[in-house]
């Protein structure tokens, strides 16, 4: 007989500990799955896709409506594009015709955020996450068992296969885990995994003040570390300026774009192989990094990615693109099928270092969410970017958007006349002519207030 748990916490950590059992032993499989040859890659992933959309026509109605003539049973990759785009908005609206199962409609996640005061399971084993909304349309989504173990491993799996490589899985090791910390963001429970027997894990919330984050790292001593890449990129600069004394052997970094100036810090304070991903509440995890080569490895076993132009074509591998739209291969529960990411990608040519053939696309540079619209003038985030990012005195910064130009908040002890000016000129060349720009020095950058995420662009709403 099951004993009744009066605390919910409890009864979270007990299931949340079968499941990382589960996501250990499926690592296994995951891990080998890295060297499989193109042939087997686009052979398992066919018959996945064929599982998806047949599954999808007969349970959710959404997406039942949507597939048109295609038979699922002899469908591949390419008749993808013969179905609509999935955005944001749908996603959030036609919730109870998407969801696949009778146990949960939106009034029910709804309530499953609302109640929980920890994270937890459904009766039937969902989990229940929402994302920030940084694009301005929240977001409330639901991730079944299998799908979980399988994110996990897709998260986890390049860290695993590159130290067996290594010889060092076996090692006593402490990961120290830099994300939103609490519910109702995924953040933490796909990254608080401890991949193998000898590992530790420290959940550090990074949204907390910095000097306190400074310290809780420094006491966990850890060896592994895993974070948004802001957080992690600005500890970084913490070692090299000597004020903080970890030495890990291996870094991951997610959930929001890795710029180079962080990758740079990175690099020269700890030489530590950094694994980059790329990944979306939606879909869980779209590519990562193995730590070896260039650019990021999409999961292309569990993940189909298709680039797209503005009219929703697709481009050639050495087109640019302006959409992705992704595939979510283990998504039962709630099914994303050419859904769009907001994010552009670019493939890399050739074959990994590493010795996979799985594609790979260049790293995430940002979000067109994080342009700046003015009147018909269009100025991107990088104008701003490569002025505040590559300024040494500068640890973080965050950049709104106003009428007229834009109003910086810098931490850090810049130049700021010179930054005011260099900012000024960079945007000029996109043909605002008198931008009209303020930087101001502060003690503290708020980071988003359920996600922890570091909004560094935030454009006027409207
Ligand atoms: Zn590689």
């Amino acid at each position: 007989m099951r004993v009744p748990r009066a605390d919910p916490k409890a009864a979270y950590e007990q299931l949340r500990a079968a499941h990382l059992n589960a996501v250990r032993a499926s690592l296994e499989d995951h891990v080998t799955r890295l060297e499989w040859p193109r042939q087997r890659i686009e052979r398992y992933r066919t018959e996945r896709l064929r599982s998806l959309l047949a599954f999808a026509r007969e349970r959710s109605p959404f997406h039942a409506a949507r597939m048109g003539d295609i038979d699922p049973a002899t469908a591949t990759v390419n008749d993808l594009a013969r179905l609509p785009v999935m955005v944001k908005r749908e996603a959030r609206d036609e919730w109870d015709r998407i969801v696949t199962t009778p146990d949960i409609d939106g009034a029910g996640a709804e309530r499953v955020l609302a109640q929980q005061g920890w994270f937890s399971y459904t009766s039937t084993r969902l989990q229940v996450f929402s994302s920030g909304g940084s694009s301005g349309v929240r977001g409330v989504y639901v991730w079944d068992w299998a799908q979980f173990v399988t994110l996990a491993c897709l998260a986890w799996r390049w860290q695993t296969r590159a130290e067996r490589v290594s010889g060092s899985d076996g090692r006593p090791a402490r990961l120290a885990v830099l994300e939103a910390g609490e519910p109702p963001h995924a953040s933490t429970p796909l990254f608080d995994i401890a991949t193998g027997p000898s590992m530790q894990t420290v959940v550090i919330p990074a949204a907390a003040p910095f000097d306190q984050v400074l310290r809780a790292v420094a006491d966990a001593r850890p060896t592994h570390l895993v974070g948004y890449a802001s957080v992690i990129g600005r500890l970084a600069r913490a070692a090299i300026a000597g004020e903080l004394a970890i030495r890990p052997v291996r870094v991951s970094t997610n959930s929001e774009p890795l710029s180079e100036e962080d990758r740079d810090a990175i690099n020269t304070a700890w030489g530590a192989p950094v694994h980059n991903l790329w990944g979306s509440t939606e879909i869980g995890v779209q590519a990562v990094g193995c730590g070896h080569g260039d650019g990021l490895h999409i999961c292309e076993d569990e993940v189909i990615l298709e680039r797209v132009d503005a009219a929703g074509r697709a481009v050639a591998p050495d087109e640019p693109a302006a959409r992705t739209l992704a595939t979510g291969l283990s998504g039962l529960t709630f099914p994303f099928i050419r859904y769009d990411l907001g994010d552009e990608v670019t493939l890399l040519p050739g074959r990994c270092a590493c010795g996979s053939s799985m594609q790979r696309v260049a790293g995430v540079v940002g979000r067109h969410d994080d342009d700046f619209r003015y009147g018909d003038r269009m100025v991107p985030a990088s104008a701003f970017r490569h002025v505040l990012g590559t300024d040494p005195l500068i640890s973080e910064y965050q950049v709104r958007q106003t009428e007229g130009g834009a109003d910086v908040l810098v931490v850090g002890s810049p130049d700021v006349p010179a930054v005011a000016s260099a900012l000024a000129s960079s945007v000029r060349q996109y043909g605002f002519v008198n931008p009209d720009i303020s930087v101001s020095v502060v003690e503290q950058i708020p980071r988003h207030a359920s996600t922890g995420k570091l909004m560094r662009f935030i454009a006027l709403s409207g």
